[in-house]
């Protein structure tokens, strides 16, 4: 007896298997990549299947068939399920929620790939009555046999039926009766048609970007370049080069881009310099625009394809080249549920499409740099600004010498008077949104705490709250402490604090306060930056999200109020992701004809790590970061997983990690350091207490070997169900 096939199929549960079926009963066997529906328990679920086999450990009797397939053909080819798979093994995360997280919503909810388009068209029989004979008694019926008659024999969309002969729904079951019109449905697939326009011409080249082209090589296949160069060093205009050389060979570019970074003057640059419209995909769209785009790319009628981080799943027809834009940004890597570093995916997966990647930063990431010097990547300098521009200056105030009122220092005060003075715009960059971060009893110092977290109240303004930026609770704004009865102050400055003594100090000019709270309203954001960018605003203030990707041809001056919450972080990433900060911030000032001018207020002027930065610039920074890191055995010298846990109870946590601890002993590692369990740094978030167990090696492979041997254990451990956890590979932040 011929052994019938079984098929393989991921399903988004929280388990690190795929699950066999039999296939229904007298249909076609679904291919790989299809999307079947199935029993799943006493429930129906979508699943996928990933490949079909001859055998299985549940015996043939109790397998049971899948309920329907959904998709007549594979929405997903092989090297996409290549990379899903890879995913998965890499991350220790269960196939079927690396597939949800690869798709679009609307294919994961099960909706069909393609759309449908229903159609009426004239039948034989109905061509071959007279019109004028219909007229008489059914003009209307005439009418519409007149305009199908008309058109294409694949007769005409509903929809446009609608615009052209609005009545045609009341005689449609009439004429159907007489068999004189049909309907039918036609999918499509290539709906997404990008729009082409004429492509600009850029400019001349200077000698360091043509030495960037002649480097990266389009025909060699797989190689990583990284390049690195300052914000308006000309490496998007690079970036563009390569891109139209691909796109001219009828291939594909995926270009990816961290969250804050799809600034819609990154779009409209690369519009009007390759003619195309890109394909986005990224949160802020809608479902079906989403899954257009999607298809597009899928298909291959979207030649340039332009998302944040989930968009390194994209099908692609024919990939020629992958760009990744800021690859030093945390935004690439998700921090929930399947934590991926799309800029590593997207290395993997240029390596198996055997495709060139490019990536970018002014600030690389400290691991991209080490593989630079082990060879593994090519690394590429754009050292001078493109055109005209100069870098700017930067200086430090002490706060000691220079106490700050109201945040702002005499020095920086004097600074911003000259800059606008001369008709130059200011930016004012703090990373703490709302208006104070703190409330403090000032009788005896009691501050207001969250319920729910390790963590104090952020003072809100506008409509006076409290609010926690960890789980989100607020709560009115108290005045009187609880336990003295005292007053309660605002302490310390956030950007709407900064916002309003700006005001006082400038009353004749326009401040535009750009953070998470003021933009929070669709399209608020673009506004806001269309403005600071036309000029109208002459004082900006904004958190990090104004530091990334904005050009402002008039800033001449960017503020830093507050540089040491990175001089002192716990966190072996902290001065890495500070000089990049600040860097990132003072890439903002004198693009154009004007040098910039950058001015930092600190408490500590004399740390090492000014005079680094000072001196020698992220260069520097990041190669007494390299040997740090490398004195302390940490990555990029060793790789890390964390496996968190979080419980409404303390002991719950910990005895699933004591557990975890065991089992990853027993699985005898020696390779393998275990550190932990411990408290994570803010332990109770959201009313729940997280702890955290790291594993660290020198050797990746030990190290997967042993999380591989884990994962299964942990899944069906009882202490399990009593805990959220998680496996975070390579996480980038040690809470
Ligand atoms: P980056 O992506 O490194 O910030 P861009 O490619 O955006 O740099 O270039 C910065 C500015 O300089 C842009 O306005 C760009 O049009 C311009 N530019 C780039 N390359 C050149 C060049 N070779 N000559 C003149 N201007 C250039
Ligand atoms: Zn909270």
């Amino acid at each position: 007896m011929s052994a019938s096939p079984i098929l393989q199929v991921a399903i988004n549960a929280p388990l690190s298997r795929l699950f066999d079926y039999l296939p229904a009963a007298g249909s076609p066997l679904p291919e790989p990549g299809c999307r079947v529906l199935v029993p799943f328990g006493r429930q129906r679920q979508i699943g996928m299947v990933i490949s079909q086999a001859t055998e299985s450990a549940v015996s043939l009797n109790k397998l049971r068939r899948i309920s329907a397939t959904i998709d007549p053909e594979p929405v997903l080819r092989e090297q996409d399920i290549w990379l899903i798979r890879f995913t998965s093994d890499y991350y220790h995360h269960p196939l079927g929620e690396v597939v949800a997280a690869a798709l679009p919503a609307l294919l994961r909810q099960g909706k069909p790939l393609n759309s449908v388009t229903q159609r009426l068209a004239i039948t034989g029989e109905g061509a071959a009555q007279s019109l004028s004979v219909i007229a008489r008694r059914a003009p209307k019926q005439a009418e519409l046999l007149n305009l199908l008659g008309g058109s294409a024999s694949d007769g005409v969309p509903f929809s446009e039926l609608d615009e052209l002969m609005p009545g045609w729904r009341r005689i449609r079951k009439t004429m159907l009766d007489k068999s004189w019109i049909r309907i039918f449905e036609s999918t499509s697939e290539t709906e997404y048609e990008p729009q082409l326009t004429a492509a600009s011409d850029g400019p001349i080249l200077n000698a360091d970007q043509n030495k960037a082209l002649q480097a990266i090589s389009l025909d060699a296949g797989f190689g990583v370049s990284l390049l690195e160069g300052g914000t308006g060093s000309g490496k998007t205009e690079v970036y563009v080069r390569l891109m139209k050389d691909v796109l001219a060979s009828g291939r594909q570019v995926l270009v990816l881009v961290p969250e804050i970074g799809l600034t819609p003057q990154f779009v409209s640059r690369l519009k009007e310099r390759l003619g195309i419209e890109p394909a986005l995909l990224h949160s802020s769209l809608t479902d079906s625009v989403r899954l257009a785009a999607w298809r597009g790319a899928r298909c291959g009628s979207a030649p340039l394809v332009l998302g944040t981080r989930s968009a390194v799943f994209t099908p692609l027809r024919n990939p020629g080249l992958i760009v990744v834009d800021e690859e030093h940004d945390t935004s690439f890597k998700q921090q929930e549920g399947l934590r991926y570093s799309a800029r590593d995916l997207a290395i993997a997966r240029a390596k198996h499409l055997d495709v060139p990647i490019v990536l970018g930063s002014a600030t690389p990431s400290i691991e991209s740099l080490q593989h630079c010097s082990d060879g593994m990547y090519q690394h590429i300098s754009l050292p001078t600004r493109a055109g005209n521009a100069v870098p700017p200056l930067m200086r430090l105030v002490d706060l000691n010498q220079h106490p700050p009122q109201d945040g702002i220092s005499q020095p920086l005060l004097d600074a911003i008077e000259v800059n606008l003075r001369s008709g130059g715009q200011v930016l004012i960059f703090l990373n703490r949104r709302g208006f104070a971060p703190t409330l403090i009893c000032s009788n005896c110092g009691h501050v207001a705490e969250c319920r729910r977290c390790d963590a104090r109240m952020t003072v809100h303004s506008g409509e006076p709250k409290l609010l926690c930026h960890h789980c989100g609770a607020s709560r009115p704004v108290e005045s009187q402490c609880p336990e003295c009865d005292g007053q309660f102050r605002p302490l310390g400055h956030g950007t709407e604090r900064l916002e309003e003594s700006l005001n006082q100090h400038f009353p004749d000019k326009t401040i535009t306060r750009i953070d998470s709270d003021s933009t929070r309203l669709k399209d608020t954001m673009n506004k806001a930056l269309a403005s600071a960018t036309r000029g109208d605003a002459q004082i900006l203030v904004g958190t990090q999200m104004l530091s990334k990707g904005h050009h402002f041809p008039n800033l001449t001056l960017v503020g830093v109020i507050n540089a040491d919450q990175g001089l002192f972080g716990t966190d072996f990433r902290s001065s890495e992701r500070m000089s990049q900060g600040l860097i990132q911030v003072a890439g903002r000032s004198g693009r154009e004809q004007r040098q910039g001018e950058v001015i930092i207020q600190t408490g500590f002027p004399k740390h090492p790590f000014w005079n680094e930065l000072f001196s020698g610039g992220y260069d520097h920074v990041a190669r007494s970061v390299l040997r740090e890191r490398e004195a302390a055995a940490w990555p990029p010298f060793s790789r890390l997983a964390l496996i968190r846990a979080a419980a409404h109870k303390r002991s719950d946590a910990r005895r699933f990690l004591e557990i975890a601890r065991e089992k990853a002993e027993a699985a005898g590692s020696s390779n393998v350091r275990i550190l932990g369990p411990v408290s994570a740094p803010m332990e109770r978030r959201a009313g729940r207490y997280h702890a955290q167990l790291l594993l660290q090696s020198p050797d990746r492979q030990a190290l997967h070997r042993l999380l591989q041997a884990l994962r299964p254990q942990l899944e069906s451990d009882t202490t399990a169900r009593r805990v959220r956890w998680s496996m975070d590979v390579d996480p980038i932040e040690l809470f």
